[in-house]
């Protein structure tokens, strides 16, 4: 049975949910905090476990997550709890139902009157030759090896991909000891020159750019803007990449392919909004400017179903000062509207934050998109889902020789996104490569399709079957 009700519930302990749980309890509510994580911190603030103090030099603003931290500590913790399903209303009231990681015996379903969603992003891929070779890595994942467990993923090291998000890795790994290779940034540093009124908004992303760039001046990590990782090499792990000029649209530009010899990839194309729990309660959704599907948050973060708001990278991939701001907002809205009085209005100050920040995010998306280039590095033979050993060309067959006009059909079709990882992985990939051969852009309904899973994490059967009832699902 259900616990009696917290006020608020927060799922995600990352930069959005501690600062919403900070929030709601200053505003007087009982709050829950709930995250798959043993600690606090999200993917921003990930530390070693049981060490909150380590690696202080890989991160940014510690003094806020210590204040958060600080704040939050007086809601109840659900650490290790990996939130599987949800349900209910504001009018009854919401449940949340979580398993415990490292014991799948250990459960817990809690009551709450409002929710507070903080589930951040992961890492968004697109394919390439042989990008599942042992070696190749996603630049979130490198990442999360350094700060999360002080492991360098090589000593020879190639990072590609685009946006910002590259420079932190890079530098984090050669302030390790690893020989960073060289970056491969697919777009060109220079767009920002047309949002310099949206940077200087946020002083504090300048000082942070300005002191990466130093780092991988110091460690000689030369930079390669409008170049990409379009294939791995090796025979059991990776040795090698190719890398290669792209012009305006990501195609390879004939003749600039070289080979560049390494002991580990770190890839990144972005972050792809983690969405099951919000799209299991039905909240309505739009494409942001990235591509990405993202929940649709009005000022006070409410999503459209009433009592459920949401924080952070699922309403819009924006960065940790932008999570916190939106947290906070949310929080403050979700206490007081248990309260019975409505929403009190935002303060000016972080109405501006938030603000200057969404700009700021805007701005980033504008610099680094993801071209639909990225197809033409793709042979017929490369896989792009890896679970089910789905190829490029046997997606395109779904299409071209089956009917299929959508990705979840041809997920169907091909088994695309039918695995493990449920096309965490291959989804995005499958969504465009569906898109291409239909003659289509990728619409919000075919994100949708690639993004739903009604199990938000795994579980054991007979606990799905002691839950189906409550739950409804069959
Ligand atoms: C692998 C990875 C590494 C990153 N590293 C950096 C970095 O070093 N620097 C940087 O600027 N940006 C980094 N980012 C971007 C970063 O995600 C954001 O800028 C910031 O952390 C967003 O905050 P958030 O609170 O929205 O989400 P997150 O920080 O992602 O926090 C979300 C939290 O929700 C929890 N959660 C999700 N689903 C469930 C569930 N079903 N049940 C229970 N808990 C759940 C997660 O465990 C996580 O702790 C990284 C992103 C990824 C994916």
């Amino acid at each position: 049975m259900a616990t009696s009700p917290y006020d608020v519930a927060v799922v995600g302990a990352g930069p959005a949910g501690l600062a919403a749980a900070a929030a709601a309890l200053a505003g007087g509510a009982r709050v829950a905090l709930i995250d798959a994580g043993r600690q606090p911190g999200g993917q921003y603030w990930r530390h070693r476990p049981g060490d909150l103090g380590a690696v202080a030099d890989l991160h940014h603003d510690l003094r806020t997550f210590r204040a958060l931290v600080a704040g939050a500590a007086g809601a109840v913790t659900f650490p290790g709890h990996h939130v599987w399903t949800m349900s209910g209303s504001a009018a009854d009231g919401f449940v949340v139902r979580s398993v415990a990681g490292d014991d799948p015996r250990g459960t817990a379903e809690l009551a709450a009157r409002s929710l507070v969603l903080a589930p951040g992003a992961y890492d968004r891929q697109v394919p390439f030759r042989s990008w599942d070779l042992p070696g190749v890595y996603t630049a979130g994942g490198a990442q999360a090896l350094l700060k999360g467990n002080e492991v360098l993923v090589g000593r020879r090291v190639v990072v590609g991909g685009t946006g910002p998000f590259l420079l932190p890795v890079a530098a984090g790994l050669a302030a390790r000891g690893a020989r960073v290779v060289g970056v491969y940034e697919a777009n060109g540093p220079a767009g920002w020159a047309r949002h310099a009124g949206a940077v200087a908004r946020v002083a504090a992303k300048l000082t942070e750019g300005a002191g990466y760039a130093a780092a991988l001046a110091r460690h000689r990590v030369p930079f390669h803007a409008r170049q990409a990782v379009v294939a791995a090499h090796g025979d059991d792990v990776v040795e090698a990449v190719t890398v290669a000029k792209l012009d305006h649209e990501w195609r390879v530009v004939p003749g600039s392919e070289r080979v560049v010899e390494c002991d580990a990839v770190a890839v990144g194309w972005g972050f792809t909004p983690q969405l099951e729990l919000p799209l299991a309660l039905g909240v309505g959704t739009r494409v942001d400017a990235d591509g990405s599907l993202v929940v649709e948050v009005d000022e006070h973060q409410r999503t459209t179903v009433p009592g459920v708001y949401v924080a952070g990278e699922a309403c819009g991939v924006g960065g940790a000062a932008l999570a916190v701001a939106e947290g906070e907002i949310a929080g403050t809205a979700a206490a007081t509207a248990t309260t019975g009085a409505g929403p009190a209005a935002v303060p000016a100050r972080l109405r501006r934050r938030r603000r200057a920040l969404r700009r700021f995010a805007a701005a980033m998306h504008a610099v680094h998109p993801v071209r639909d280039g990225w197809q033409t590095w793709l042979g017929d033979d490369t896989l792009v889902c890896r679970c089910e050993e789905v190829t490029a060309g046997e997606v395109r067959a779904a299409v071209e020789d089956l009917g299929a006009t959508d990705p979840r059909t041809a997920k169907l079709l091909s088994r695309a996104g039918m695995g493990w990882c449920q096309g965490r992985v291959c989804g995005y990939a499958t969504a465009c490569l569906t898109a291409s051969a239909c003659g289509s852009a990728v619409s919000a309904l075919d994100l949708q399709g690639v993004s739903e899973r009604p199990i938000a994490a795994p579980i054991s059967l007979g606990r799905l079957a002691g839950d189906a009832g409550h739950t409804g699902q069959q």
